[in-house]
């Protein structure tokens, strides 16, 4: 079936020059993997999680999804997609840190803010973003005085502490946290600069990596 449309082609001539330039590097971890962290991140096409930290296949476990947000621990039975790879890394991979990389310019941070709020009605986003809706209070609160670009950069941080305080609410993760055998970080990249801070939880500010 021919579709002028698809820009498939652009993924498969990739795939073939991808195959033709490296001698299988996914043989090494054909059979196991062991990955020594996991990255939640947003599913932004512009985040590169083995390419900014320079890993390969099977070094770094990594969820995505809109915003990189982690959603509190919620007991019911529902389908919790984060929460599921959350639970297969931590517990059945052992890995020993979790790093949430946020970014500037995030789409589904600015949704948050009215006059930026492009998505009018969604069947999931809406409510997903939600989990965020506490950093855009406590961002209207620390920064009010600051122009929107500004507030929405301050948000994207926020929001990544809260989605370090809601790892916590895992209870395997804030067991593991206690006895110091998983790690937990946040992470800001910075896509104009290309630069990283790191949440530092003593001084309470992010700070360059
Ligand atoms: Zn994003």
């Amino acid at each position: 079936m021919k579709n002028n449309n698809s820009n498939i082609k652009l993924f498969i001539d990739g795939f073939k020059k991808f195959q033709k330039k490296h001698d299988n590097i996914l043989e090494d971890t054909a059979y196991t993997q062991q990955p020594k962290a996991m990255m939640i991140t947003c599913c932004d096409s512009r985040i590169d999680p083995s390419l900014i930290t320079d890993t390969k296949p099977g070094e770094l476990f990594v969820i995505r999804n809109v915003a990189n947000l982690v959603p509190p621990f919620e007991g019911d039975l529902r389908h919790h997609g984060t929460s599921a790879a959350i639970e297969y890394g931590v517990l059945y991979l052992g890995v020993t840190d979790i790093i949430v990389l946020g970014h500037s310019n995030c789409g589904g941070i600015a949704s948050l803010f009215s006059n930026q709020n492009k998505i009018k009605s969604s069947d999931f986003i809406n409510n997903w973003i939600d989990i965020a809706r506490d950093a855009k209070d406590r961002t209207l609160d620390r920064c009010k005085h600051n122009s929107q670009a500004e507030q929405i950069n301050c948000c994207e941080k926020e929001s990544l502490l809260i989605s370090l305080q809601n790892l916590q609410t895992f209870p395997w993760i804030k067991d593991k946290i206690d006895k110091k055998e998983i790690y937990i970080h946040a992470w800001y990249l910075d896509l104009a600069s290309g630069t990283i801070e790191a949440y530092n939880s003593d001084l309470k500010e992010f700070i360059p990596l």
